[in-house]
């Protein structure tokens, strides 16, 4: 099938005579056979976005459709790999064509000579449906199932244990009625715009831990949800996809460098593989999968990159995993989108961004959820999305934090007054919210303690209180304020420092367990019960606010384990004395 291309502007080729030609279907154009995908088809004119620079490429050339939609590969490898948005291996490239990519390479997104030692988990004669686990192989320490391809379903004809690259077939299961003998590989093929089936959704119960006292405590993401982390430039995004992507308790990682620039990548690229997990101790590198789609490469990958991660990480979900997302920043995907419209001649929306914005980042965020696995065993997993969003002059009311906004369950504000006072994640206390606290009350009180909500409302109190004295205090001055607002102010001051900032470049100060969360939580507490019972007492406001107490409780956030329970310890006995 093959057509001519008749117009060509920027990343956008027009073409015809194209027969068959259908939307989304993957298209080779031009003499370099650039990658492209069908996204708009008018009377005879098919309008392709190439993923691949265009320049050079001349209007009569030949485009030819492969009749197939952009796909990813799915099977043992995908773990450590680092990939460009349409799932070409970097490293390949880099070994095909040095360190600037040539147009029109393709490199097979898994490699086709490793050989994994494949076990099976079914017999001969066994019947299997679509999700069934056919067996299993070892990568990066991973139990990688080997799952019966959606569609498919039938009765083992053959399998065998042994090595096997992942184009050789592992089985056969006949099929039913037409009694074919349909050859199983581990290699399989998966459309990335369509969502991977699951038998049923779940409800989101389980908290997401990221290690990062001021999400965990105040607006904590479920497993399966989504959070949007909205900031201007420089307050902080990139630091918290990563601190996040280092610590959260998800099995695997996918990181979705999307418009970045290249040295952010960099510093991923060069800073994960020396990592380690802070739970199991193994390299971070061996839980993820790095998508890097960075300012410098074709703005329409930026799109296809998106649907690349999440299509890999609904397949490791499948096997019954928790996979999270990051994706840094939705906004560049955006910013492709609108240009691509423009392109198209579309009627813009908003800001010139296509009307259909709002309806492209829903149907990306919907992907996420906790769910029940096709296939009879009934496992579990789940993937959770994590966006960055980088409205232009950190001003929130831009069309891609507003669409993001509506459609996630957690919204974590990144303030440009935050990170100019260094105060470290510049998570905005007071406009950050979360959707999932009541579905995951019952887990809090069950896994950490009874009086875990109190807990927060108690501090949460205390931080609204601070406004409103704060803004006395501006007219009045601080002097002139009675003293148990002054030891309200102060006592504010000590949760920002001691609880809600947060390293994220210290060794023992990045992670925080919930069990430490808590722990430094109820001795603030306490701290500031004891204090308004000395003032209730008469004691002097100034000894009160100068009392030993505060030095031992800053320091906390730096000691190991050990001594942190120790120092907790010390304080309290030293509170009731
Ligand atoms: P953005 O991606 O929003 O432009 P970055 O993530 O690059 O911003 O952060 C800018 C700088 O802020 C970092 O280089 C770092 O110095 C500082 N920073 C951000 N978050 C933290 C953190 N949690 N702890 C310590 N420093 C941080």
């Amino acid at each position: 099938m093959s057509g001519i291309i008749i117009r060509i502007s920027g990343s956008l080729v027009v073409a015809r005579g194209l027969a068959n030609a259908r939307m989304f279907d993957l298209v080779l154009v031009g003499k370099h056979k650039l990658m492209g995908e069908i996204i708009k088809i008018k009377d005879e004119d098919i309008f392709i976005q190439v993923y691949e620079e265009t320049m050079g490429i001349c209007v009569g050339e030949e485009v030819i459709s492969t009749q197939l939609p952009l796909s990813v590969e799915l099977g043992p490898g995908l773990i450590s790999s680092i990939y460009d948005g349409v799932q070409r291996p970097l490293p390949t490239l880099e070994k095909l064509s040095g360190s600037f990519i040539d147009r029109g390479i393709r490199a097979p997104g898994l490699s086709r000579e490793v050989h994994w030692h494949f076990v099976p988990q079914v017999n001969k004669g066994d019947l299997v449906e679509p999700g069934d686990i056919l067996g299993e192989v070892q990568e990066k320490g991973f139990i990688h199932y080997i799952l019966v391809p959606v569609g498919v379903s039938g009765r083992i004809e053959e399998i065998k244990e042994g090595e096997f690259s992942v184009e050789e077939p592992i089985a056969k299961i006949q099929l039913p009625i037409t009694n074919y003998q349909l050859p199983i590989t581990m290699l399989q093929r998966w459309p990335v715009r369509i969502a991977r089936p699951v038998r049923e959704k779940l409800p989101p119960q389980i908290p997401l831990l990221t290690g990062q006292r001021v999400l965990d405590s105040f607006f904590p993401i479920a497993k399966g949800g989504t959070a949007i982390i909205p900031g201007g430039f420089g307050t902080g995004k990139t630091v918290l996809e990563q601190t996040l992507a280092k610590f959260c308790d998800c099995e695997l990682i996918v990181y979705i460098g999307c418009g970045e620039r290249g040295n952010e990548m960099t510093s991923v690229l060069t800073e994960f593989p020396h990592l380690k997990d802070p739970r199991t101790g193994k390299a971070l590198m061996d839980r993820t999968i790095l998508i890097a789609n960075t300012s410098n490469m074709p703005v329409a990958a930026r799109e296809a990159s998106i649907y690349v991660g999440v299509t890999l990480a609904e397949y490791y979900r499948d096997m019954g995993y928790d996979v999270a997302v990051m994706a840094d920043s939705t906004s560049r995907w955006a910013e492709a989108l609108r240009e691509i419209s423009s392109r198209l001649e579309e009627m813009p929306s908003e800001e010139g961004y296509p009307p259909y914005l709002a309806s492209r980042l829903s149907s990306f965020y919907e992907r996420s959820g906790r769910a029940v696995c096709l296939g009879k065993d009934k496992r579990s997993g789940s993937v959770t999305i994590m966006g960055a969003v980088s409205p232009p002059g950190g001003d929130f009311s831009e069309p891609v934090t507003q669409s993001s906004l509506r459609i996630s369950g957690a919204f974590w504000a990144l303030d440009t007054g935050l990170a100019h006072r260094r105060h470290f994640p510049a998570i905005n206390w007071l406009i950050s919210y979360t959707l999932y606290q009541e579905r995951l009350s019952d887990w809090f009180k069950d896994k950490v303690s009874t009086d875990w909500h109190d807990l927060i409302n108690a501090i949460s109190s205390l931080l609204q209180k601070e406004i409103e004295i704060q803004k006395v205090a501006q007219v009045v001055g601080i002097e002139a304020l009675p003293a148990e607002e002054r030891l309200i102010l102060e006592s504010c001051g000590m949760v920002r420092e001691i609880f809600l900032q947060q390293n994220a470049f210290d060794r023992i100060d990045g992670y925080s367990s919930l069990k430490r969360q808590e722990a430094i939580l109820k001795i603030l507490l306490e701290f500031f019960k004891a204090q308004d019972l000395w003032l209730k007492k008469d004691r002097p406001l100034e000894e009160i606010l100068e009392h030993p107490v505060k030095e031992q409780l800053a320091h906390l956030r730096e000691l190991e384990d050990k001594e942190f329970y120790q120092e907790v310890e010390k304080i309290k006995e030293s509170l009731v004395k």
